[in-house]
């Protein structure tokens, strides 16, 4: 059986850290499957769909490696075909006209909230065969819903699915402007694209009964669904737009590895045996949808935070540089190019207390910048012993034909005895002059990434 998957955002904002995980849902069931995975962009609603998202989606999901075959598939181009379905639904009595004025859907709608019940239209028009067409009222297609009987959805997430016909309404297929909707546009398409497997949000359970009905009334293959449960934030509550670092924008700027939150958007929610890191290869060869929960999942910030210190502590160093790279100039200031090597050489530290690229950057910064500031909390802790260890120990560095740390440890070992003090007493004092904190890398690894140059200016500054 061929394998063909899709994911369908909507083009009206940034994309959705949940959308993030359904693309990657379709995106490993098919190549799992040596199928296809397609990007449909759903951008029928002229007024909410902006060019700026659609480009985002895309370069997002390329970010983080989920690449779709073919060109994208832009939903807008093939309106007129899921009108000519609307229509040949029309013709097969599996639709009708409905010339409810705005004002009397208005008032249905207001009555169920009285009622404290959830509106759902009266299928006056559905059998109209006495009712007069009132004037200057355009009609809305409405698809004539089953009324009797059950329908299972046999769903590969949640297992059967099974609910009363009469429970869907008679939804609108083609507005009164003649455009379809949702309903109709996404099961043309589905159709149109070949899709095997639809995975989406289990917010979608309710589309999925509307939608079969469509393929049913017009012949058509019905795909096979998996709903997979939403992603609610730490407060247990659905994650909505507003909640911080619910977009996947949010989690590039803050310098998290892509192969990180792949990693961590694969855990949440679907499990393989208790194994925790997967590569790209290992997790299509792995993934199956019978290992995702039926649970909602929580998202868990330190969690990815964790991850990610874990990918940027193992991956090859030359490999963490260039996602630093590309992190820098997306988010931050340009890097002056004479600084690449020494950045490159000195990853192998600022790693070390990093938790994500960002860290780096901030770790980095006595590299980047040639002036570096002294804080004020910093500045106070330069005492008159402090100024004693930076000037012996600039005397004894300048001295120095080789640097290495067997050669600085000498060094630092004689100024503890000679000021009688401890590491921190002349450790603290060199890294603030070099630094400008008393924060940040170890003390040799700062010294010996320095040009010896640099490191004499800086000292002598004190
Ligand atoms: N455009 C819809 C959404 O973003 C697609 C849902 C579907 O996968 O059919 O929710």
């Amino acid at each position: 059986m061929s394998f063909n998957c899709r994911f369908a955002p909507s083009p009206t904002g940034p994309l959705h850290i949940g959308g993030v995980r359904t693309a990657l849902f379709n995106w490993l069931l098919a190549k799992k499957n040596k199928g296809k995975y397609f990007l449909r962009i759903e951008d029928t609603d002229k007024e909410r769909s902006k060019d700026e998202f659609k480009k985002q989606i895309i370069t997002s999901l390329a970010w983080l490696g989920i690449e779709h075959d073919g060109n994208e598939y832009i939903q807008s181009k093939n309106i007129s075909k899921h009108v000519a379905v609307a229509e040949e639904l029309l013709k097969k009595g599996f639709a009708y006209k409905c010339y409810c004025s705005e004002e009397e859907i208005t008032e249905q709608k207001e009555k169920c909230k009285k009622q404290g019940i959830p509106y759902f239209y009266n299928r006056k028009w559905r059998d109209a065969k006495d009712l007069k067409i009132p004037e200057g009222v355009k009609p809305v297609l409405r698809f004539k819903s089953k009324i009797s009987g059950n329908t299972i959805i046999k769903d590969l997430v949640q297992g059967d699915r099974n609910i009363s016909n009469s429970t869907i309404e008679d939804f609108v297929i083609l507005r009164k402007d003649n455009s379809p909707t949702y309903q109709l546009s996404a099961t043309v398409d589905d159709h149109e694209m070949k899709i095997t497997h639809v995975i989406r949000g289990d917010d979608h359970m309710i589309n999925s009964f509307k939608q079969r009905q469509i393929y049913e009334a017009m012949g058509w293959e019905v795909p096979n669904f998996a709903h997979i449960p939403l992603i609610h934030s730490e407060h247990g509550k659905k994650l909505s737009k507003r909640d911080n670092a619910s977009t996947l924008e949010d989690y590039i700027k803050i310098g998290v590895i892509s192969d990180a939150l792949r990693n961590y958007l694969l855990r949440l929610g679907w499990s393989y045996k208790d194994k925790e890191i997967f590569t790209k290869q290992e997790s299509i060869d792995l993934f199956d949808l019978s290992g995702v929960g039926k649970s909602p999942s929580k998202l868990d910030i330190n969690r990815i935070y964790s991850i990610n210190e874990t990918y940027i502590k193992s991956i090859d160093e030359k490999d963490l540089f260039e996602f630093f790279k590309e992190y820098v100039s997306k988010y931050k200031k340009t890097m002056d190019q004479s600084k690449e090597n020494i950045l490159l050489k000195s990853m192998s530290f600022l790693k070390n207390k990093a938790k994500t690229l960002e860290d780096i950057w901030n770790n980095a910064q006595y590299i980047i910048n040639d002036k570096i500031e002294i804080g004020t909390d910093d500045k106070k802790l330069i005492d008159d012993l402090s100024k004693k260890v930076i000037k012996d120990f600039t005397n004894e560095y300048e001295k120095l034909s080789t640097l290495s740390r067997e050669a600085l440890e000498p060094i630092i070992k004689s100024l503890i005895d000679k000021h009688k003090t401890n590491f921190k007493g002349v450790g603290q004092p060199i890294r603030i002059a070099l630094v400008g904190s008393r924060f940040g890398p170890g003390i040799y690894d700062v010294i010996l990434s320095l040009d010896k140059s640099e490191v004499i200016k800086r000292l002598k500054q004190i």
